[in-house]
């Protein structure tokens, strides 16, 4: 590119959008299957052949009859306990998962969607395998929404819920083999209309979008359950799809090289072919199939349309809103920040209120960087559920228990996976004079200082530092 970006993006007319896809946990979005994405032998493989239908209008669509020209075999591995019938489209789709369906309407809604007054499902014609029916179920939740990027504003024009497509697992000649577990898992899909205009304002749309998805529950965590496609154009080319970006950080240098190559084409005077095209690792693309048509969506019959009170979408907040509130109660911004994206903000702030006498930020530390430092340096895994911290500050704020012992009685529960408060009990000020009476007479000829070290070591988590020092200074006073 030229030495100044900005202004040679602006000068070739670039133009770019993204759609955001991203898995979500629990169960699938037309059957009761579990999520869990499997790559072990299958208990069952089935053939299939896939034909092109016609849509609405009659037409048969351009990448469907592209997929349809290569005449393949698809074979489908399945599991008895994680696929069903309803993956092998042996068997009508059931009712819309409720849940995906709250995500999904909770995410239009951070982007200031219209909300639809009806869920109506759709098919998108599909016939490169990866769908055993030939069609995607896809359902418009939002639209009309926009995502404010350093005060820009990104049109949303939709947000939809669909269903995941089967894993490709081999590729043959005439003969590809896929994964049903896949097929089925809720995604929601964000799509942005054509309004950045530089790659770095491209890729500063993805991470903005992954916050806003990080805000609602029930996010499917990991490699390959978020994916970005982009949509990318210059004055004179054609608009050209990318997919399969292994991550956001390698979306400018893809795109640069997008724009070269369809500068070299335009320079030899040819036409450049809508088309959609993969990201690959060492920062170019390749083809992968023309760009599909309008004819692709019809509807989908054998799912009742969703009705009433979409709109009413209640306790739903950006993870960046909830991490300035935590700053509010005196946490520091990172801490914050790490809290919220953990998805702690909600129960620290409750907590924060139900125990007004301990200090936020150690009730935050205890939540998020307590269990990091015992991983790290201990090698314990400890994640206490909501219902144990709020246990632990309970005894913590009737003074059963000091601060520091929370960090003990978090590692004994990973290692014994019950909360002990016996044995971190905060001691008595008589029991604190006795102990360190007895260290004192164990260890006569301890200088002050040292011997401050012996007992609180001894009566750690079990006595207010400030009275262990009391009790040792007034002993050798
Ligand atoms: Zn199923």
């Amino acid at each position: 590119m030229a030495t100044n970006p900005q202004l040679s993006y602006h000068e070739l007319g670039f133009r770019c959008g993204v759609e955001i896809h991203q898995q979500l946990e629990g169960q699938k979005l037309f059957c009761r299957c579990p999520t869990t994405i499997r790559k072990d032998p299958p208990d069952i493989s089935v053939q299939r052949k896939l034909r092109a239908a016609a849509g609405e209008g009659g037409a048969v669509d351009i990448a469907a009859q592209y997929e349809q020209t290569r005449g393949k075999q698809f074979i489908y591995h399945g599991y008895r306990d994680t696929t069903c019938l309803v993956e092998l489209d042996e068997e009508p789709p059931g009712p819309i998962n409720e849940k995906a369906l709250h995500a999904a309407l909770q995410v239009a809604s951070l982007l200031h969607c219209t909300i639809v007054d009806e869920i109506q499902v759709m098919r998108k014609t599909v016939i490169d395998g990866s769908n055993t029916s030939g069609f995607q179920r896809t359902a418009l939740v939002g639209r009309d929404g926009e995502l404010l990027m350093d005060g820009k504003k990104v049109s949303i024009p939709t947000v939809c819920l669909e269903e995941e497509a089967c894993q490709v697992i081999e590729r043959g000649a005439g003969r590809d083999a896929y994964n049903l577990s896949r097929l089925g898992i809720p995604l929601i899909e964000i799509a942005t209309g054509p309004d950045l205009h530089t790659p770095e304002e491209c890729r500063k749309a993805c991470l903005q979008l992954g916050m806003i998805l990080r805000s609602v529950d029930g996010l499917k965590r990991g490699i390959g359950s978020i994916r970005q496609d982009v949509n990318v154009s210059i004055k004179g080319g054609a608009r050209t799809e990318i997919k399969g970006f292994q991550d956001v950080q390698s979306i400018h240098a893809i795109i640069d090289y997008e724009i070269s190559r369809q500068l070299a084409i335009l320079k030899k005077n040819k036409p450049i072919a809508a088309e959609v095209r993969k990201a690959e690792p060492d920062g170019t693309t390749s083809f992968l199939r023309p760009m599909p048509g309008a004819a692709r969506m019809y509807p989908e019959t054998d799912v009742l349309p969703v009705q009433g009170s979409l709109q009413n979408i209640a306790g739903i907040e950006l993870l960046d809103d909830k991490a300035k509130k935590l700053e509010g109660i005196g946490i520091a911004k990172d801490l914050a920040d790490a809290a919220a994206k953990a998805g702690k903000a909600d129960a620290i702030l409750l907590w924060a209120k139900q125990f007004p006498t301990i200090k936020p930020a150690f009730i935050a530390e205890s939540v998020v960087s307590i269990p990091i430092t015992i991983r790290r340096k201990e090698n314990i895994t400890a994640n206490p559920s909501n219902e144990e911290y709020a246990a632990i500050f309970s005894e913590l704020s009737s003074g059963h228990i000091v601060k520091e012992a929370v960090h003990d009685i978090i590692i004994s529960l990973g290692k014994t996976g019950r909360l002990d408060f016996a044995r971190f009990k905060l001691l008595s000020d008589d029991d604190v004079e006795r102990e360190v009476a007895a260290l004192a007479s164990e260890n006569a000829k301890v200088p002050q200082n040292a011997m401050i070290g012996l007992a609180m070591n001894k009566l750690r988590g079990r006595a207010d530092p400030a009275k262990v020092i009391a009790a040792v200074k007034r002993m050798m006073a």
